[in-house]
């Protein structure tokens, strides 16, 4: 997913800036998860100490007559607030008041000009992610009464004499500069989470920037390549493919009446064009830890069994495997008996192996 994980902030079809929830909400309308199993990243898995499945983002499709079919990443629309092209009125939420699709115009309830989607959001030190507290920055300096109110509109964005971005209170005539301000509270956790706002420490900090300055969306990053064994499962055996059905698996293994039991393996068997004894030795592989994977690893095993992994020449590679490489040591060194001229000479043998990666990519079509 790359720049667009959970809690970055992107463009959706309606041309609205959303914040991307996070994978409890990547289910159908029936809440069942549809997005694909990755099968075989045990070692991966073990080394980012995750003991759950991992699975690719869910992937929707435009059928021929344009519409999607399938589920998508869920987002939220983020900033909810709109201010007015003309006048700089701040909206809270003016598609959700004004019952208005996000495809929609919605107009300023004061000069009916078209409002705009803010592009302004805090975020802590933390990875809190929330709504600008217009109202708190706006009277933050001033010692004026003046009552947040969510349901009226009376904050204006505007510039002040020196051009600067100010937040103005038509109530009480309260402004203040926002770009960059330094906060110490947040009004939550993240947009698509509504509870009650997160606690801070005291040496925490909460700044508020546009929504696409660097520093709002930082993810962790870990890379890691799958490499044999396990990318050199086949994907066709028996095995492999019940393996890959858990659904099935548990289906067969809750039946406890053995008439029952029978009837399934055979319909199993059927299915998979296979012999019922094929079925049972398979599922009793799976039961005993089928791929068979349990070291105990870390990222810098992961990293140095990579690079064992490059130096290792494979024979026999089938179309499946997820990790292939084709050694050129030897047609480089053979360079060095050519004419090539002594500078090219030295380069090459500095040079202590040459592998040519044809395949890193995991064929999730498979
Ligand atoms: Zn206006
Ligand atoms: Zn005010």
């Amino acid at each position: 997913m790359s720049y667009a994980g959970v809690g970055a902030i992107v463009r959706g079809s309606e041309d609205k800036l959303m914040a991307i929830t996070d994978i409890r909400y990547w289910t159908n309308k029936s809440d069942e998860i549809t997005s694909v199993l990755i099968p075989y990243v045990t070692r991966v898995s073990m080394a980012l100490g995750i003991d759950k499945e991992l699975r690719m983002p869910p992937k929707a499709q435009e059928n021929g007559r344009g519409e999607i079919e399938g589920s998508y990443l869920p987002a939220v629309l983020f900033p909810v607030y709109a201010k007015c092209q003309k006048c700089g009125l701040l909206h809270n939420n003016p598609w959700g008041k004004q019952d208005k699709q996000l495809t929609e115009n919605v107009l300023c309830e004061v000069c009916e000009s078209q409002l705009e989607q803010t592009t302004w959001c805090s975020v802590s030190n933390k990875g809190h992610l929330s709504e600008v507290p217009w109202h708190y920055i706006c009277h933050l300096k001033s010692d004026k009464e003046c009552k947040s109110d969510f349901e009226s509109n009376y904050l204006k964005l505007t510039t002040d004499s020196n051009g600067k971005r100010i937040v103005r209170c038509h109530r009480c005539q309260s402004s203040n500069y926002y770009e960059k301000s330094q906060l110490k509270v947040i009004n939550g956790i993240q947009p698509w989470i509504y509870t009650k706002a997160p606690k801070l420490e005291d040496d925490d900090i909460v700044e508020i920037l546009e929504v696409n300055s660097p520093g709002v969306y930082l993810p962790e990053r870990v890379n890691a390549l799958v490499i044999p064994p396990e990318s050199r499962i086949s994907k066709t055996s028996i095995v492999d493919r019940l393996f890959n059905n858990s659904k099935l698996c548990r289906e067969i293994e809750s039946i406890k009446i053995p008439l029952r039991k029978k009837a399934k393996l055979k319909e199993a068997a059927r299915e998979y064009r296979c012999s019922v004894e094929e079925i049972k030795k398979s599922l009793k592989a799976i039961k005993d830890g089928y791929p068979y994977f349990d070291e105990n690893l870390t990222i810098g095993d992961l990293i140095e069994d990579e690079y064992e992994a490059f130096l290792e020449e494979f024979e026999n590679v089938a179309d499946d495997e997820d990790f292939v490489t084709v050694h050129k040591t030897k047609e480089l060194y053979a360079l060095k008996d050519e004419n090539i001229g002594s500078d090219l000479k030295a380069i090459i043998m500095m040079i202590g192996n040459h592998i040519v990666a044809t395949r890193l990519e995991r064929d999730t079509s498979i």
